[in-house]
């Protein structure tokens, strides 16, 4: 946890839990440790989708489809979600729950490195959610950005790493210091593009919020 634990502690006492399917699902990738988006990140995904209503949505790491399905079932608009993962084990799993949610006809996975499948992709999404190798964000935000509309939102998780990215380099674990400049350098690049207004969130285990304007407004 990022925030004092008596703070995490006190904020999830409000928690008020999800659908019943949803819930279900969160138990399971607890129990299989599939690392699915924490409860302060699902509260702030709920208020974010009432005050968007974003009708195209694009998901970078879709695991077990838990975040995709919170998406398509606390949207207030009905949307398309694309979502994409390239873990083969993971991949049968998610279908299975979009299409045992009934939300089948509208999340569409595509199967793949995301470094591959976002050059290939095409369109305008107002909401894209970025969840997949934290050491490859900063790779894919130029593919990011031209598929974000103008007004659209960037959202991206685990951007603190439980507080690792805040340490020095040296007080890091060599094998964990690439990561650690690479997630520095995307928080860098979010902060400081004119096309992006950012916040740095300690909600979770850290997470940005980014807004692409457009360059006209920005003057
Ligand atoms: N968004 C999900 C959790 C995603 S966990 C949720 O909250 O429910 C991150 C996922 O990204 C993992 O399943 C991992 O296999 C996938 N991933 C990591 N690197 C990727 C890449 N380069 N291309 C596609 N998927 C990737
Ligand atoms: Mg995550």
């Amino acid at each position: 946890m990022i925030t004092e634990e008596r703070l995490n502690t006190f904020i999830n006492s409000f928690y008020s839990g999800n659908t019943p399917f949803l819930n279900e699902l969160e138990e399971y990738a607890k129990e299989t440790n599939v690392p699915i988006i924490r409860p302060g990140m699902q509260s702030f995904i709920k208020v974010l989708l009432a005050l968007k209503k974003p009708a195209r949505i694009l998901e970078v790491g879709s695991a077990i489809g838990f975040s995709a399905l919170l998406m398509a079932q606390y949207n207030p608009v009905r949307c398309t979600i694309t979502t994409i993962e390239n873990y083969e084990k993971r991949i049968p799993i998610a279908r299975e729950n979009f299409k045992k949610a009934g939300m089948d006809d509208r999340i569409t996975l595509i199967e793949g490195d995301a470094a591959d499948v976002l050059k290939e992709l095409d369109g305008r999404y107002d909401l894209i959610f970025m969840d997949a190798a934290k050491g490859q964000y900063i790779n894919f935000l130029p593919d990011v950005l031209r598929l974000l509309d103008d007004d659209g939102v960037l959202l991206s998780d685990n951007v603190l790493q439980d507080g690792n990215v805040m340490e020095s380099r040296f007080a890091v674990v060599r094998r964990d210091r690439t990561i650690h400049s690479r997630m520095r350098e995307y928080l860098y690049e979010l902060t400081h593009n004119p096309e992006l207004i950012t916040d740095i969130i300690p909600v979770g285990d850290g997470i940005t919020l980014s807004v692409k304007v457009s360059l006209k407004e920005a003057k």
